[in-house]
């Protein structure tokens, strides 16, 4: 069964305050492979960490995909600037301005605002005078995230001024063999670049995000491992991490025969989210969309194994669709006010709450700060 090392060690550490947790390779490797009974245990262990730090409440975030025009060519993602086949959009202020305050009156505490990575001045000032707007409007106990891909320390520091205080960027994988080989090779894809970006979100205060995909084609279990090292040296306050899912319109579709079957990355997945919460009790962690793209209750599962943040969609049910990063999106064609009663029913049964007009910060960063 699983009383596994880990368990013991965390135990051991949690008695004695170490709660860091120094469980090394081995110890992740063995929470990564396990199956059934011992995989359950190993979820309620992660559960109960949960619990105890946060109390058993679920965090929600707003999404608002306010674009999907995107500058650069990951060659996994359905909205790569070479997919001719999608058809672009780009909410307006207004509609932008819109979700956030239905979001707001929701009560669901935060909005992530996500896109396609655009670097420009305009697109700058623009991110800078709508967080200033939420801001106004919502005051201090609203929480903003950013999703916006890389950009110079010059401009997250401008919208970490104007307003936001949270940034999700992905490493991806922190395997940098891996990392170019699902990017082209050129300067707008490099594995420095996006590692800088992840120092300066850090730099400038920011509670920062990271996380990786589970299941990419040729991605070994010593290489997920290894990421969650990373995401550990990394310290940062939130972690998403989702399955891979391919894309038809996307080159990497073609390495589709080296793929794990879905079950599989859904348990590889859920394994991660659980060892993540393991190693780092106090960060923030999202239940992704991609979980329920891959099976109707992952969400619920990945809050079952860890996971303390959903992120409802706002976005205008019209344009869903169109954000396709890979296939079999769920609630694309619903609008956002089912959402809310959706989410709600689905955390009801699984006994945890929603923590309504809540900012939910993640207590790493607030004890982070208390003790500077
Ligand atoms: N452009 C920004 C944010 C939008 S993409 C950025 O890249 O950071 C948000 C996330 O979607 C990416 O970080 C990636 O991990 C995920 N994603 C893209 N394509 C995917 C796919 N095919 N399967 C699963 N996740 C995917
Ligand atoms: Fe653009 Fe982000 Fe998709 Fe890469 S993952 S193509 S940066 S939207």
């Amino acid at each position: 069964m699983f009383q596994c090392r880990a368990e013991r060690k965390f135990t051991k550490m949690e008695a004695t305050g170490t709660i860091q947790g120094q469980l090394n390779r081995n110890d992740i490797l063995r929470m990564l492979s396990l199956r059934g009974k011992e995989q359950k245990e190993l979820f309620n262990t992660a559960a109960g960490i949960c619990i105890n730090t946060f109390g058993s409440k679920v965090y929600f975030r707003g999404l608002i995909e306010f674009s999907n025009i995107c500058s650069k060519n990951c060659f996994y993602c359905g909205i790569r600037k070479g997919n001719t086949l999608v058809e672009r959009y780009n909410l307006s202020d207004e509609q932008i301005m819109e979700a956030a305050l239905f979001a707001y009156k929701q009560g669901y505490g935060s909005i992530v605002l996500q896109g396609g990575e655009i670097r420009s001045a305009a697109f700058t000032i623009r991110i800078e005078n709508l967080l200033k707007r939420i801001k106004e409007l919502t005051g201090e106990g609203f929480g903003i995230t950013l999703s916006l891909g890389e950009q110079s320390y010059e401009t997250y520091e401008k919208w970490r001024l104007a307003g936001a205080h949270r940034y999700l960027l992905r490493i991806e994988s922190s395997d940098r063999r891996l990392y170019q080989e699902i990017h082209p090779d050129d300067e707008h894809h490099e594995f420095d670049t996006r590692l800088n970006c992840l120092h300066s979100i850090k730099l400038l205060g920011y509670q920062a995000g990271t996380g990786v995909m589970v299941g990419l084609p040729s991605q070994s279990v010593d290489q997920l491992a290894d990421d969650l090292l990373f995401i550990r040296e990394m310290d940062v306050d939130m972690v998403g991490m989702g399955p891979y899912i391919e894309h038809p319109d996307t080159p990497l579709h073609m390495a589709r025969k080296q793929l794990l079957p879905k079950k599989e990355r859904l348990r590889l997945t859920l394994n991660m989210i659980a060892a993540v919460r393991i190693l780092m009790p106090d960060i923030n962690i999202a239940a992704t969309t991609a979980l329920q793209a891959i099976d109707p209750f992952g969400r619920e599962r990945a809050i079952m194994a860890g996971a303390n943040v959903l992120m409802p969609n706002v976005t205008p049910g019209l344009y869903r669709n169109a954000y396709s990063l890979y296939e079999n999106k769920p609630c694309a064609d619903e609008d956002p006010d089912d959402c809310r009663e959706c989410l709600d029913a689905r955390i009801s049964l699984i006994d945890r709450s929603v923590a309504y007009n809540e900012k939910g910060d993640s207590i790493r960063y607030l004890r982070r700060n208390r003790s500077k």
